[in-house]
């Protein structure tokens, strides 16, 4: 049997140096006031070899919470445990601004980048993601927002979430600094950026892609229509093959195709959490990663 090349236990955030896990953990669905529970989901990150996690300033409002409210609880629980915050390769968000929605001029960046430092209670943010492309919003302005945020120390590295492979392109051109990572969403059931060219340009200019709702926003884990129950049933026979739970071959999926696509694990329940790092125990053979993605097509390849 030959088996695909298996995903690297750590690789360097694009072209940032900064080293980071296969798999994230995502702090969307993150809310209430429970200090000492957020603190044991991160040890359940870091057991399982997550050191990576993606949080935004607009998470909050989805959970009924206010805007920055789980930066803000992150925030409490890397401030209850000295020590932790070092452990932890922090990625945040910003540019959606509500009711507007998106703004990526330079004096809204600038103190996007401030207000969160200020609810995760750091200095520097080891990636810092614009989360949605603002139209209106000329590249060279942007550039020279982030640059001098980099100069200040207040981001280590900069990527860019839910952008075309145009825009990152184009973005690129105004830039010194590299866009070291893209998030967009992607899965076995969101195929996307498989087809249309955002992993290979991912692979060109050496981003990391950090892949959002990897389960489809758990519709992997309970399938429901007949794409999904497709799926499931091929991920089924890879993830028994291997005694790994369907979802562990889900994000596996991701990790096979040469972009080496982090999937960002949205559950926040610690078993869970626990749970993927088998990811890393499943291989894939051409044929079987193929089946996947017919049964997500929906059709034969040509
Ligand atoms: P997901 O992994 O596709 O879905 C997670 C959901 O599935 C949770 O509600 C989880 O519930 C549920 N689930 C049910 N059974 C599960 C099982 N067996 N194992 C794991 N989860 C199961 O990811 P997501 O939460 O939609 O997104 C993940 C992360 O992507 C977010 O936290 C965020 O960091 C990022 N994101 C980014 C964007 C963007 O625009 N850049 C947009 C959306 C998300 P439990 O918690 O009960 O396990």
């Amino acid at each position: 049997m030959t088996y695909l090349p298996s995903p690297e236990a750590l690789r360097p955030l694009g072209k940032s140096g900064i080293m980071v896990s296969p798999l994230a953990w995502g702090n969307w669905r993150l809310c209430g006031d429970d200090v000492p529970a957020v603190v044991k989901l991160l040890h359940a990150a870091l057991d399982a070899g997550i050191n990576l996690i993606d949080t935004a300033d607009i998470y909050g409002p989805d959970n009924n919470e206010a805007f920055g409210a789980s930066e803000a609880l992150l925030g409490r629980a890397l401030a209850s445990e000295p020590g932790l915050r070092e452990k932890l390769v922090i990625a945040t968000k910003g540019g959606i601004s509500m009711g507007v929605p998106y703004d990526s001029s330079a004096g809204y960046l600038t103190s996007a980048i401030d207000a969160s430092l200020a609810r995760l209670g750091t200095d520097t943010v080891e990636l810092w993601q614009i989360h949605r492309p603002d139209i209106l919003t000329h590249p060279s302005e942007i550039a020279k927002a982030i640059d001098e945020a980099h100069k200040a120390g207040k981001i280590r590295s900069f990527g860019v979430s839910n952008f075309t492979a145009a825009q990152i392109a184009t973005l690129q051109q105004f830039m010194t600094l590299p866009i070291v990572s893209t998030q967009p969403e992607l899965s076995a059931l969101k195929l996307a950026p498989i087809e249309n060219g955002e992993l290979d340009q991912a692979i060109a200019m050496d981003m990391t892609v950090m892949a959002w709702s990897p389960l489809g926003g758990g519709r992997i884990a309970a399938p429901k229509d007949e794409r999904a129950l497709a799926v499931a049933a091929e991920l089924d026979a890879v993830a028994e093959e291997f005694g790994v739970s369907r979802t562990a071959a889900a994000y596996s999926w991701i990790m096979a195709h040469p972009a080496r696509a982090i999937p960002i694990v949205g559950s926040q329940k610690a078993e869970r959490i626990a749970e993927s790092a088998d990811a890393l125990k499943v291989r894939w053979t051409r044929a079987r990663w193929y089946a996947v993605l017919v049964a997500a097509k929906g059709e034969p390849l040509p």
